[in-house]
């Protein structure tokens, strides 16, 4: 491609609304434009890294005989329906009617959509497994878009479902995508880890997240220092080795006034925050004439709950809810000073709380807290159990070493649905027994957009984006070199210029090797070009200058690598090994 001809839309002011470095680079090297909340365009220079995401992504999926199919983006409102997620789904889901009042949605996902093609094909258990993938925009109507193509309403997704007689069909295909997404993550150049995730209400049997370590991340993601034991934090579990000492303080009052929180309480009574406990009151399940209930939880002061967790116990109401300060009024509770005792609901407690001994809790009145606080003896368990988040430092659960916390951002996400989907929508094939057996699915994601973003979020610097050279010798850089011809005068007459000539002979070449190069031809200056390359942040750079080129024709070249920016004076075949061909 000749730059003369390409639509560089790089901007020298970083737009004021942009969040994080990916977003403001992307903005600024003119991948993207903004059309609205969360909308963006994908301009030639951002589509062209877009389409080498969707290359990667389109080979490791056939290589593992997932078939491509293309489904519709607009879904009737009746499968949602008949999956029950018309009511489920929430606002995320944008639902509007046509011109005959039926009513549609833009599809966030396509589980309905591919089950009711799935119940149509496929007859027999003969044909099973089957895997089918597409690569598609997605509209989900997120409640704060944010961070650019990172989590933006309307965006590209690789979504796979595969469809199964059995568990053990299901989970051999569940290796084989496990074993793509690595391969994909791989050659994509991405320092990411596969963490084991929470199932959630979906309730399926097994399920990973493949997450990119940047600081900018929104998740929480738990790793062993010794082990490979990783998860997502809502699902690490917390482990406890400790035992509860004997009590050896009387129970007894302490004035707090306005000292609503546990670090304020701990400071003013010169303990550690961990010797304080907190009780969070939440909604619990309605109680047999259908009343509203509470449910206390109990949580070390330095600890934090684990919102997941605590929703799946059954006295909880899914999702969690916080109680009311007028339901909390009621029940005689005063924010900030609750206690451990007297209180008319199940105490659940967790933990580590529950190994406590002559704790501060608050004094069920306002402007006190109890200290020298005991379980048993002055406060009753209802039940024990792990509701909070682990903190860095804790047991590995797998027993070998200590965890540590890092973020990461979410790029695919691999899930066992079992038959949720395809009992809703009655998917079923005539089994070996001549009887009708309901199939057994996955489903698997990959957030294509989110990708380029988050590529960026781990490599880019002051100059620009870096896009890096994964160990397959790939890279989603949307030019793999630029050759730079230094003329003298406009580009219109410089068809005799040796620098010139020499420029386009080298980007012929370069083109017939298959090689993504980009030949510089603007009339602009050097220096002008040289800072767009980087910000776009093509790898390499060629610039050939007439004073280069000896009378004999030999020719060096100026070559600098992006990602280190140092410049080397080379000869062609050192240009060619430098970027591979
Ligand atoms: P998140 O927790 O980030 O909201 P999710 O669990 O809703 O993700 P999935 O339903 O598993 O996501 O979707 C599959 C993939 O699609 C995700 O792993 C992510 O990479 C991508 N994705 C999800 N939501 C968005 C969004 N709003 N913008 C861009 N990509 C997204
Ligand atoms: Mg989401």
């Amino acid at each position: 491609m000749k730059a003369s001809q390409f639509t560089f839309a790089t901007l020298k002011e970083t737009p004021s609304d942009a969040d994080v470095a990916s977003a403001k680079l992307m903005l600024r090297a003119g991948l993207i434009r903004k059309s609205a909340s969360g909308l963006y365009s994908w301009l030639p220079m951002g589509l062209k890294t877009l389409q080498k995401v969707e290359k990667i992504i389109r080979e490791e999926m056939n290589a593992i005989n997932s078939q491509e199919l293309l489904m519709p983006v607009v879904q009737s409102a009746e499968l949602w329906q008949e999956s029950g997620r018309w009511v489920d789904y929430g606002p995320e889901l944008l639902r509007f009617k046509d011109r005959h009042d039926r009513d549609f949605v833009l599809g966030p996902t396509h589980e309905e959509v591919i089950t009711d093609i799935a119940r149509n094909l496929l007859k027999s258990y003969k044909q099973l497994p089957q895997c089918y993938y597409q690569i598609q925009t997605k509209f989900r109507d997120e409640i704060r878009p944010r961070f650019g193509v990172m989590r933006s309403r309307e965006f590209i997704m690789k979504d796979a479902y595969s469809f199964h007689i059995d568990q053990a069909s299901l989970q051999k295909t569940y290796d084989d995508m496990y074993g793509a997404y690595s391969r994909i993550f791989t050659r994509l150049g991405l320092d990411f880890r596969a963490v084991q995730a929470d199932t959630g209400s979906i309730g399926g049997f097994a399920s990973h997240e493949f997450q990119v370590l940047a600081n900018s991340g929104e998740d929480d993601i738990v790793f062993s220092d010794t082990s490979d034991y990783a998860a997502n934090i809502e699902l690490a579990e917390a482990i406890c080795n400790d035992t509860r000492p004997v009590p050896s303080q009387a129970k007894t009052d302490v004035a707090t006034p306005n000292m609503p929180t546990c670090e304020q309480v701990a400071e003013h009574l010169g303990l550690p925050l961990s010797q304080t406990v907190k009780t969070l009151i939440v909604e619990g399940i309605d109680d047999e004439n259908g009343k509203p209930t509470l449910v206390a939880l109990v949580l070390r002061g330095d600890h934090s709950l684990n919102e997941i967790k605590a929703e799946k116990l059954a006295q909880v109401k899914a999702p969690l809810t916080f109680a009311t300060e007028d339901a909390m009024k009621t029940a005689g509770l005063h924010k900030g000073y609750i206690g451990v005792f007297d209180l008319n609901m199940p105490v659940i407690v967790d933990k580590s709380a529950s190994v406590l001994a002559d704790f501060v809790s608050g004094a069920n009145k306002p402007d006190f807290h109890t200290i020298g606080v005991n379980w048993e003896r002055d406060a009753q368990i209802t039940q024990v159990a792990d509701i909070r988040n682990v903190v860095e430092g804790d047991p590995s659960p797998d027993g070998q070493g200590k965890l540590q916390i890092r973020r990461g951002i979410e790029v695919g996400h691999i899930f066992q649905l079992g038959d949720k989907y395809a009992k809703a929508l009655n998917c079923a094939v005539m089994g070996e027994q001549g009887k009708p057996v309901i199939t057994t699915m996955g489903c698997y994601g990959i957030g294509v957009t989110r990708i380029v973003a988050a590529a960026i979020e781990q490599n880019h610097d002051e100059q620009g984006i870096i896009w890096k050279i994964s160990e397959t010798g790939e890279s989603l850089a949307p030019f793999d070199v630029a050759i730079v011809p230094m003329i003298k005068g406009k580009m219109k007459d410089a068809n005799n210029d040796k620098a010139m000539q020499m420029a386009t002979e080298l980007y012929n070449d370069l083109k017939i090797k298959g090689v993504d190069v980009l030949l510089d031809d603007r009339d602009e200056r050097a220096g002008v070009k040289f800072a767009d390359l980087e910000l776009v942040g093509i790898p390499h750079r060629i610039v050939i200058s007439e004073k280069n080129i000896a009378d004999n024709g030999d020719v060096t070249f100026e070559y600098v690598y992006r990602a280190d920016g140092e410049k080397q004076m080379l000869t062609l075949d050192e240009v060619l090994a430098k970027i591979a061909v």
